[in-house]
């Protein structure tokens, strides 16, 4: 009887984690993100605002650019299937009625949408549009678009007084005041803060229903303004859809203003999600003494910020593989003689009578990354994943050292330590000190291990399962990714342990976790 349920408890364990495993991953928010004309620069101002929303490791951002050809704009028909919300970086001719209703839709469906400046002086006869967006400029718009909506008195007014809509001054820095400070998307922002040059929108005029004003800036009269306190940050509700309006983003000096990106950010997870996660701000870098900027292509600037919840996720943009699934190119050979080969599309680690560990280590160095690796191992065989290592001539004639992912078949006791990070070669022993999930590998079986390291913390997953978080600034910063063939005594083996799938998704070296 006990040897039926040992036999059975694997296959059960791997049905569990097998079904744990693809729901756990949390998706990234896919969006859409919409140019192609726009009397405004799209071509540079796009690859910002894209990059802007994927700094923060929510979004993966589609670009669907629309023909800029006017007899070829019929045709333009995104698919919207996939996508959590659109973001509308477009202003020109009216889209197909297919594409109308499609997005209508979306909306209306629950989806989201977001409203990038001059995206409001799109579509003045579209009804839906107007009235997802709340408030918009140009175009003709008068009266018959809507009231004007100012902020007077500690109140949102709405005038139906007789006049064309939109206008703006002469750009320049402005103060924002936030309104609404307990809406998720203002929710933990300084009360005001200063946008770096940009055009302040006024005069918006549209339908305005279901719309919520969370953010103000006073339209000054010395710079060509309107003397109102002009709405400058919406949410509008559209059927069970949500949309966020910001008039802010004119160019790229105006989309490198932090005001923007940080509320673009906040806007578009809320318009995706109905929530947002990403932090507060340090009212210390968004202030109302001077604007803020930051390129977010730059190093150092517009720092990834990745969600310590999430499991990496190698289904995103931005991995590359480690293994070419050929030959061992841009891999070293390092310490023992153990061999290490490239087979049938997995690097193939066999152990060699007398050997100490055995590492085949990449060429380069990685700080703070992602990494997605499958591994087989025989039972037997202690294997590992060194990270953040180094080979030093000066310490222990080049003896590969720190941390290491463990690698490890569950024993007859049925435990096992695969997830937890040694300290090879420092005589630091486990920094996982403690290690309560010992059931999490397959034996016989392909695992999947993901790893994250950034700044001085380290994750760890096995099959989808959490294993390792840990904060352990001794260790490396910076380091090459190994491979080990664990030594063997001289009367067992030989044993192999195979990796295949190994790739990596580098992170700025400013990354944090949330
Ligand atoms: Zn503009």
């Amino acid at each position: 009887m006990r040897r039926c349920r040992l036999l059975a408890l694997p296959l059960a364990l791997s049905l569990i984690l097998g079904t744990a495993f693809s729901q756990e991953i949390p998706p990234p928010l896919r969006i859409l993100l919409i140019d192609g004309q726009n009397n405004h620069d799209w071509r540079a101002t796009t690859p910002l605002i894209k990059r802007t929303l994927e700094a923060t490791g929510l979004f993966q951002v589609d670009v669907a650019t629309a023909p800029s050809d006017p007899q070829e704009i019929a045709s333009f028909k995104p698919d919207l299937t996939p996508y959590a919300a659109i973001v509308s970086n477009y202003n020109g001719q009216p889209w197909p009625a297919e594409t109308e209703r499609a997005i209508e839709q979306f909306v209306a469906g629950g989806r989201g949408l977001v409203c990038v400046h001059a995206a409001n002086n799109s579509f003045p006869q579209w009804a839906s549009y107007n009235r997802m967006i709340g408030l918009g400029g140009w175009g003709g718009r008068d009266e018959k678009s809507g009231p004007y909506v100012r902020w007077r008195d500690g109140a949102l007014v709405r005038q139906l007084e007789p006049g064309s809509g939109g206008s703006h001054g002469a750009r320049h820095p402005f103060a924002i005041v936030v309104r609404d400070p307990d809406h998720p998307i203002t929710k933990g922002l300084p009360p005001a803060f200063t946008q770096a040059v940009d055009e302040l929108y006024g005069q918006l005029r549209g339908p305005a229903e279901n719309m919520h004003v969370l953010a103000t800036a006073m339209s000054a009269v010395e710079t060509g303004g309107t003397g109102e306190h002009e709405p400058i940050l919406m949410t509008i509700h559209y059927g069970d859809g949500r949309v966020f309006h910001t008039t802010l983003g004119h160019d790229v000096v105006a989309i490198r203003g932090l005001a923007f990106q940080i509320t673009l950010q906040r806007g578009t997870q809320w318009a995706a999600s109905g929530q947002v996660t990403l932090p507060e701000i340090d009212p210390s870098i968004l202030t109302l003494d001077e604007p803020a900027s930051s390129d977010p292509f730059a190093s150092g600037a517009g720092a990834t910020i990745v969600d310590p919840q999430a499991i990496p996720d190698p289904r995103r943009e931005g991995w590359t593989r480690l293994f070419n699934g050929e030959n061992l190119s841009g891999w070293t050979r390092r310490n023992g003689t153990a061999s290490f080969t490239a087979e049938e599309g997995t690097i193939l680690g066999r152990t060699a009578l007398g050997s100490p560990n055995s590492f085949l280590c990449s060429e380069k160095d990685y700080k703070n990354f992602e990494l997605s690796f499958e591994v087989k191992v025989d039972d037997a065989l202690n294997s590992g994943v060194q990270i953040r290592s180094k080979s030093l001539a000066d310490y222990q004639s080049g003896r590969v050292h720190g941390p290491q992912v463990e690698i490890e078949a569950l024993d007859a006791a049925g435990t096992s330590d695969a997830g937890y990070i040694y300290s090879e070669a420092t005589g630091r022993n486990w920094l996982s000190t403690e290690r309560p999930i010992q059931n999490a590998f397959l034996n016989g079986q392909w695992n999947r291990f993901h790893v994250r390291a950034v700044g001085d913390r380290i994750q760890t997953w096995v099959n989808g399962q959490k294993i390792a978080d840990l904060v352990d600034p001794e260790s490396f910063a910076s380091g090459f990714i190994g491979l080990q063939v664990h030594g063997i005594p001289e009367d067992q083996g030989p044993f192999e342990v195979r990796w295949r799938d190994l790739k990596i998704r580098v992170l700025d070296d400013q990354c944090k976790m949330q």
